[in-house]
């Protein structure tokens, strides 16, 4: 592949790469330009069945390979990930549009995550149960759950992936996995080198078409004993209850709307440093994206200043344009969903300090948007943006600031700055989130737990939970006769 083509994306089935059986297909736009760039096959029913038997064939054949055999094939897939990165990492770009460091980086941190899972599997134990009948022997088994039907979004359309894909495969289940047709080039790379790495024939499997079609008829079949998703929480809630209706395991990791509380003891060149670097990550569609900016009044004025400065160094372009910082957002919906914000947030009086529009007319690039001033009532306080924005508020007592914190049903991840151990003690115990992260980026690496609580979600995408949740739990006693 040469670094100017991009490929069109078929269907994985029983390791085969297939065109829809009706020949459907989609068109797939380069954020950067809005121009077509590839097709993508949009599969129907029929190739939907076709899915689900490799599914369950792989499964079959996966189940009853070695831990030792399954942890081999993933550290070999991961390892062609990373050989594969530089090229991976353009298709990603193209597709999504984030800056390519970015998209080179999920690359390689989807391998680190692969091989962690590999490793995990190797690890999974029953116990044994002292037996009230000491002829007895009492076993607890750990099963892989069955077929997985899996749910990715587009903006990380590696990553995401990775995170149901390694936990299930290395507990022994199949997956079938419905990736972003928005972004279906880089998902298809990854899951090519599973192929290559020589996983069994349906083990992995790989669709694109209808969302809504797909999901209500993949989480109603019998074949499918475990769905997981990440996206947003209306479509989140929808799935949860239809898998309920058919009593199938799910894992839902959701949008956040994560507070970051800047203390007044908060070391500031810190503070604006990390928060600001980690708001405009992949142009703030991030589900753990910083968002409610929770400032002690002593501080506003420097940190306010600190933070837009940041903002306005950035250097908005085309994801594969060197010195890119700020990529264009991934689809023209979330322009649409900025320019919401914006207005409303003027409307009721906020004061937009820097950015606040649309840059350009070719592609979906806005500016990185600083707003200060805001009413609680704003949108941006209260629905999650999902885009390059933050807001500001500040605060007397931090007492007001874990309030504010917790006053929302999100409850994915949170951020803080301070320099007091007693305040780090307050915050563990009281903020109401699935991940804290004080004085310091994100880190969600592989062997820390990943996911929310409230409207955020449950189940985790990472640590041995992550395993844990594609597992069934057996107990077996038995005497003999
Ligand atoms: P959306 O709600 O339409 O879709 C979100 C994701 O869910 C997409 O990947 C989409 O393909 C998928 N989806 C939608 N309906 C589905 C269905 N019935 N069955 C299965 N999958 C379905 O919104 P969008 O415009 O694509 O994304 C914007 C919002 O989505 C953001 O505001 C954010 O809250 C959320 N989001 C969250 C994450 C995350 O990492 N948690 C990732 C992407 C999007």
């Amino acid at each position: 592949m040469t670094a100017t083509q991009y490929p069109n994306t078929k269907l994985l089935i029983a390791n085969q790469w297939v065109d829809a059986a009706d020949g459907k297909t989609l068109d797939v736009l380069n954020p950067a330009t809005g121009e077509v760039i590839g097709k993508v096959a949009h599969a129907s029913k029929v190739d939907l069945d076709r899915a689900l038997k490799a599914a369950q064939d792989g499964f079959t054949v996966w189940r009853n390979t070695s831990a030792h055999e399954r942890a081999a094939t993933m550290r070999r897939a991961a390892a062609l990930l990373r050989e594969r990165a530089g090229d991976i990492a353009r298709l990603l770009t193209r597709e999504q549009g984030k800056p390519l460091a970015e998209a080179t980086a999920e690359t390689l941190a989807g391998a680190g995550l692969i091989e962690w899972f590999a490793d995990e599997g190797l690890r999974v134990y029953g116990r044994i149960v002292p037996s009230r009948n000491v002829s007895a022997l009492q076993l607890v088994i750990k099963e892989p759950v069955g077929p997985v039907a899996a749910f990715t979004p587009w903006n990380f359309p590696i990553n995401q992936v990775v995170r149901k894909l390694g936990p299930a495969l290395a507990a022994g289940c199949s997956i079938l996995c419905k990736a972003p047709e928005e972004t279906p080039a880089s998902p298809a790379a990854l899951l090519q080198t599973f192929v290559d790495a020589g996983v069994p024939a349906g083990v992995v499997g790989l669709v694109y078409g209808n969302p809504a079609e797909i999901s209500s008829y993949l989480i109603a079949h019998p074949t499918i004993q475990m769905v997981t998703f990440t996206g947003s929480i209306p479509v989140g809630k929808q799935l949860a209850s239809l898998a309920g209706a058919h009593m199938k395991r799910v894992t839902m990791e959701l949008g956040g709307h994560a507070p970051v509380i800047i203390a007044d003891d908060a070391d500031l060149d810190v503070a604006v440093k990390v928060s600001a670097m980690s708001k405009f990550r992949n142009a703030g569609q991030v589900c753990i994206s910083p968002t409610r900016f929770l400032v002690h009044k002593s501080l506003e004025k420097p940190f306010t200043q600190a933070f837009v400065k940041y903002a306005e160094s950035l250097n908005l372009g085309d994801g594969l344009s060197e010195g890119t910082t700020l990529g264009p957002l991934a689809n023209p919906r979330r322009i649409t969903a900025m320019e919401e914000v914006v207005a409303d947030a003027r409307k009721r009086g906020a004061e937009i300090v820097t950015g606040g529009a649309r840059v350009g007319q070719a592609g979906n690039f806005f500016a990185p948007t600083v707003v200060t001033n805001l009413s609680l009532e704003a949108d941006l306080f209260n629905k999650e943006p999902f885009g390059p924005i933050a807001g500001i508020r500040t605060f007397d007592h931090l007492d007001e600031a874990i309030t504010e914190a917790n006053r929302l049903s999100f409850g994915l991840s949170a951020y803080a700055f301070t320099r007091s151990f007693k305040n780090v003690r307050l915050l563990a115990d009281q903020i109401q989130a699935g991940m804290l992260w004080i004085n310091q980026p994100a880190t969600p690496s592989a062997e820390l737990p990943f996911g929310g609580i409230k409207d955020s979600g449950y189940g985790s995408e990472g640590g041995p939970e992550a395993l844990e949740t594609y597992l069934n739990t057996k107990a077996v006693s038995a005497v003999g006769v």
